[in-house]
């Protein structure tokens, strides 16, 4: 090795992809980093703030952000937490951090949405003068989801075909590799005494009681769990809200606690490599994951899914109608509705809800509501601990009618009759409306059917135009 190869000091800028476990950027930052490599993390609460990110879903990241340290240290590298107020201030963060530690690289793994994206354009200009590299890794998903393109070159808008290519991607390239993160040399130009670790913001560290503990270990002991029974039953047990029915892998998946990769590759341990030979529930259950890149896959070819406007242009015409009562009672899980209540209080209680139940609520706000799916998606984002852009977005637009794969806005769900298929005895209601059984306790904010007629009129006349 060269002289020159062997002084090479590196950053590895962390982002959502808070693990020592198959992480591209930081595994790359070490290998590269002969002469020392140290990771960093900007704290933007601004940026935090504009992205509606909650105290649920900020408290999942510094939480493991402060798992994460303890690890790193063991690997040999030096964790350094900074501020900076949001995204725009970033390249100067970057720029001063780089030139204090005479670094030459900084290695980060890509992130997904056009703020991120401008975000990074803007430091890799500011870098260039200076010399230093920006180096982008592939990671939130197991497959290169850009290479996914239809017969016209275009990125897909439904699912199904995208999940044929996917898996024909998958069949040619081979399961992943997993990117092991070596044992780094401490960058000799890093002054402890000048350069301290750098606190968490606390009002940010001090989050809410939650069920999801922040980390690397949590989600691997969940899948492990989940592999060991669960999920040969998944395809018959995913939609009963009342079942323990999922892996509730997403708070972690969101802030990169854990890799799609390793998840791929336990399944593939624990059921072959042949996935046409797997069983139902496996195979269910990978639908799911692909579901999850699908989102990805779109928002990325799609910039104006990230600037609040839907997929259909003809949805722009709808009235959306400004019912601010109608929202808190929804928000507040006062509907009068038992399962759209249950699933809003599920929320605030524990910050995750049940998916079968993310439907239907979505379904009510903007359907039976005619509320802007846009006020949901962000009272989503502020709640939800396991709050992800694509697939926030996604999820609402698939149920306001307005986004890929949309079911036509004709098909509506009967929240009630969705409650009598899929929690017939109304076990999930009623542990989060203990007053369900009340006569009278709250009475429906509207008439289903009625309300069902005027949101088909509606669409119809906004589809006409
Ligand atoms: C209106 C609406 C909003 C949503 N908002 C989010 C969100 O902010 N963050 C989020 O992670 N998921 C979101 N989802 C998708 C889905 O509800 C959750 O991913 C799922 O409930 C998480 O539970 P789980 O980990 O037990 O999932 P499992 O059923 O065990 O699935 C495994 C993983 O696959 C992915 N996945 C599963 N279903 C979907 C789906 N429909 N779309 C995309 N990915 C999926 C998730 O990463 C999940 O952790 C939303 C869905 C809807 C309808």
């Amino acid at each position: 090795m060269t002289d020159v190869a062997n002084s090479i000091r590196t950053i590895a800028w962390l982002r959502g992809d808070l693990r020592l476990d198959d992480n591209p950027a930081l595994a790359a930052a070490v290998r590269r980093g002969k002469g020392g490599c140290t990771a960093i993390f900007v704290m933007t609460p601004e940026q935090w703030k504009q992205h509606h990110w909650g105290e649920h879903r900020c408290g999942m990241m510094t939480g493991a952000l402060t798992a994460l340290r303890s690890g790193l240290d063991s690997k040999g590298i030096d964790l350094r937490v900074l501020r900076g107020s949001d995204d725009a201030a970033i390249a100067g963060v970057l720029l001063d951090v780089a030139r204090t530690l005479d670094a030459s690289e900084i290695h980060a793994n890509r992130e997904f949405g056009l703020n991120e994206e401008r975000r990074d354009e803007s430091v890799r200009d500011e870098l260039l003068a200076p010399d230093i590299d920006f180096i982008r890794h592939e990671d939130q998903t197991i497959l290169p989801i850009r290479e996914i393109r239809s017969g016209g070159g275009t990125p897909y808008t439904v699912f199904t075909p995208f999940k044929n290519k996917w898996l024909a991607l998958l069949q040619d390239t081979g399961i992943p590799e997993l990117a092991t993160v070596g044992t780094a040399r401490r960058n000799p130009k890093l002054d402890p005494d000048k350069f301290l670790p750098g606190e968490l913001d606390p009002s940010l560290e001090s989050r809410p009681e939650s069920m999801f503990e922040p980390g690397e270990e949590e989600p691997l002991r969940r899948l492990e769990r989940f592999l060991d029974g669960p999920i040969l039953r998944y395809h018959e047990d995913r939609d009963t809200p009342s079942l323990d029915g999922t892996s509730t892998l997403s708070p972690w998946l969101a802030c990169g606690s854990i890799s799609p990769r390793r998840i791929l590759h336990r399944l593939v341990d624990a059921h072959g490599p042949t996935i046409e030979r797997w069983a139902e529930g496996p195979s269910v259950w990978l639908s799911e994951l692909i579901w999850r890149e699908f989102y990805r896959h779109v928002m990325d070819g799609i910039p104006r899914l990230s600037m609040d406007r839907p997929l259909h242009a003809w949805t722009n015409r709808v009235p959306w109608r400004d019912d601010d009562a109608r929202f808190e009672a929804w928000s507040r899980g006062e509907t009068g509705i038992g399962i759209v209540d249950a699933g809003m209080r599920q929320l605030d209680r524990t910050g995750w809800m049940h998916n079968r139940v993310r439907m239907i609520v979505a379904t009510f706000l903007s359907k039976h509501l005619l509320i802007d799916w846009r006020r949901g998606e962000r009272f989503f984002m502020n709640r939800l601990v396991d709050g992800d852009f694509p697939s926030n977005n996604g999820g609402w637009q698939w149920a306001a009618s307005t986004g890929t794969d949309a079911a036509p806005y004709f098909r509506i769900f009967n929240p009630d009759r969705q409650a009598e298929r899929f929690d017939k005895e109304h076990e999930y209601i009623r542990t989060w409306v203990p007053e369900f059984d009340t006569a009278g306790a709250f009475p429906p904010i509207v008439d289903l059917k009625a309300a069902r007629v005027r949101a088909i009129e509606t669409f119809k006349t906004a589809k006409n135009g």
